[in-house]
């Protein structure tokens, strides 16, 4: 297996980090200023009209709702909104019986202008216009900018009246200089805040992704006992736990690769080398002797099937994990196929055995590759045959579990103990180190029918009792009819 690392790009997380902070911190910067420079005087104004409307607003409408407001209480409140806004308001009666100013009331007195004008020219502007009320700005006679509201206001209480507010508009301008100053030296401030945070955070949040990247590449050298450690972040642990489950099922796949490369070198060995003896002995001693020729060479002829067993396994095995080849997925009668492999299976019955066969009546459709299902089966009752003992009794039989059939092999053999259970489905694992040798298959059967039944999606296991006897079974979906 091989590992690539791309190259580094040209630009580091880090770098890249500490760019983006540092221009998310001069864009604010700069939003900050464009604030102050130009848009200060606009919203200042805006302000303060907004402030006006609301004030007329109310003073309309206390003037003209209320029927139990008296003239005193009014004027008391036109002071005190007047106060609490810094407006001058007037309210005269349009038929000129009657008129009150803030001032009037004793409770503003800051407005020293000259009003009479003002408020004239806002009469006469009013009178002509067709809307009930009207605003502009214009100067006073200091220079001053000053804000004119005027409105008409008819009660179903009182006379119809007129409603002025004045409101100087200050000049913002020395007060936004010393902002500016002031501005400059926070973003001064703040850019230097935002460098450091920048640096730091950027390194504490790329400092786990380097540590890791030097762990992989350890891992790339084929060291296994890596630790990929989190953050506090969670996309960086998901990743790290991630890569430490790859590194864990590299490291035992690399064990399992070895000791598969162990066993296999073992098992080719040791019938290669009875092969040579055989020959050698063939050759020096039982040359002439018909007899113990034969006797020898049918021993070579032994070894070598079950080299030819073993080597066609192991390309089986490959064959099936590697997915090379494409399974069928057709509807078949599973009770037919286990049929067919009893039928082939009934000459041990010249050894003694019982071999016995118990189906439903009706067919078994499920689907898949009956070729490789067959496979299975014949597997499973070549293994109950293989480790039978005294008690030769096989029995194949099916079991319904709601949707889905369970095939089972029983056997009253040797058993497996619990602790190899699980193991015995992996490549080269055997339960039993008693049984002879002739006995022993590749040590890869069960691996083949687990992957086939992986690929199968069919649920798969075994109980077993050492000294009993051991029950396989598989089971899959039914189909509701045969094709
Ligand atoms: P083998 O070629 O050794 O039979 P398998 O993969 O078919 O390889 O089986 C793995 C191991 O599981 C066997 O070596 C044996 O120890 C155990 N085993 C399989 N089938 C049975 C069975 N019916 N009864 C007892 N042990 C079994």
């Amino acid at each position: 297996m091989t590992i690539s690392f791309k190259k580094r790009p040209a630009r580091s997380l880090r770098s890249k980090l500490l760019g983006v902070f540092i221009i998310y911190g001069l864009s604010l910067l700069a939003l900050l200023w464009a604030m102050q420079m130009g848009l200060a005087q606009q919203y200042y104004e805006h302000s303060m009209q907004k402030k006006c409307e609301r004030s007329m607003s109310s003073i309309s409408t206390l003037y003209s709702r209320s029927e139990s407001l008296s003239y005193d209480v009014f004027s008391e409140r036109l002071g005190k909104l007047a106060a609490d806004n810094d407006i001058y308001f007037v309210v005269e009666a349009k038929d000129g019986s009657f008129s009150f100013s803030s001032t009037d009331t004793n409770s503003f007195g800051r407005l020293n202008f000259n009003s009479d004008r003002l408020i004239n020219d806002a009469r006469i502007m009013l009178r002509a216009s067709a809307k009930d009320t009207i605003n502009y700005t214009r100067p006073d006679v200091s220079g001053r900018d000053i804000m004119v509201y005027a409105s008409f206001v008819e009660s179903d209480y009182r006379a119809p009246v007129f409603i002025y507010a004045l409101s100087f508009l200050e000049p913002i301008g020395p007060a936004v200089n010393i902002m500016r100053s002031q501005l400059l030296v926070v973003s001064i401030a703040v850019f230097v805040l935002a460098v450091i945070i920048a640096f730091v955070t950027s390194a504490r949040m790329a400092k786990p992704m380097t540590d890791m990247s030097n762990e992989a590449k350890k891992l790339g050298d084929g060291d296994f006992d890596v630790d990929f450690k989190g953050a506090d972040y969670n996309e960086i642990n998901e990743l790290a736990s991630a890569l430490n489950d790859s590194a864990a099922k590299l490291k035992s796949s690399d064990a399992l690769q070895k000791d598969l490369m162990a066993n296999v070198s073992h098992d080719i060995r040791t019938p290669l080398t009875m092969i040579k003896s055989y020959a050698e002995m063939i050759r020096d001693l039982s040359g002439d002797n018909k007899e113990k020729r034969e006797e020898h060479l049918g021993v070579i002829i032994e070894e070598t099937d079950r080299l030819a067993v073993l080597v066609g396994d192991i390309l089986e095995l490959s064959k099936v994990q590697s997915g090379a080849d494409e399974f069928k997925t057709e509807i078949f009668d599973l009770k037919k196929a286990a049929e067919e492999i009893w039928q082939t299976y009934k000459i041990v019955e010249t050894e003694g055995f019982d071999i016995r066969f118990e189906a439903p009546e009706e067919a078994v459709p499920v689907r898949g590759d009956e070729g490789r299902i067959k496979q299975v089966i014949s597997n499973l009752v070549s293994n109950a045959v293989k480790y039978s003992e005294d008690r030769k009794e096989i029995r194949i039989y099916f079991e319904r579990h709601g949707e889905k059939i369970r095939l089972c092999v029983e056997d009253k053999g040797i058993g497996i103990e619990d602790d190899q259970l699980e193991k015995i489905w992996d490549r080269y694992q055997r339960a039993s180190k008693k049984s002879r040798r002739s006995k022993e298959g590749s040590g890869l059967g069960l691996s083949i029918c687990s992957e086939i039944l992986k690929r199968h999606k069919a649920d798969y296991g075994v109980y077993s009792t050492p000294g009993k006897g051991s029950t396989f079974w598989f089971e899959m979906f039914t189909e509701k009819t045969l094709d």
